[in-house]
């Protein structure tokens, strides 16, 4: 079996072929420009993993949520579990663009950061 994936390492965007066994061991990746092309799809085929953006919701804020993102990948596999975890979460106004909102979140050792400000309710 062959799986089409675009590798998203880069802006080239390049269209790769996995051949695949059918117990989805990898024969043969095709289609990289350069090695991060070829990590990316062993990556993608044995654990994906996506950048997480989300809304936390905060605490005598201005507004009630402020967004935020994880600083770097996450599991897919770890995302449900991920999101019903922070949306118990609630932080305390103000809030600053950049702040970490979770360090290490559920062991993935990625960090929760927001990505834009909200002060304090006047
Ligand atoms: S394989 Fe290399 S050149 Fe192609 S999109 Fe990925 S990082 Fe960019």
């Amino acid at each position: 079996m062959v799986k089409k994936l675009t590798c998203i390492s880069c802006p080239i965007g390049c269209e790769l072929s996995v051949s695949l066994d059918e117990s989805g061991k990898i024969l043969k990746i095709e289609g990289n420009r350069c090695p991060r092309g070829k990590e990316y799809a062993i990556t993608e085929i044995t654990n994906p993993q996506r950048i997480l953006p989300i809304s936390v919701k905060v605490e005598d804020g201005e507004m009630e949520l402020v967004s935020a993102k994880t600083d770097k990948p996450v599991p897919k596999k770890k995302m449900y579990e991920i999101i019903e975890y922070i949306k118990k979460l609630k932080v305390k106004a103000p809030v600053k663009r950049g702040d970490l909102i979770v360090e290490d979140i559920l062991g993935t050792g990625a960090n929760l950061v927001a990505t834009r400000t909200v002060n304090k309710k006047s």
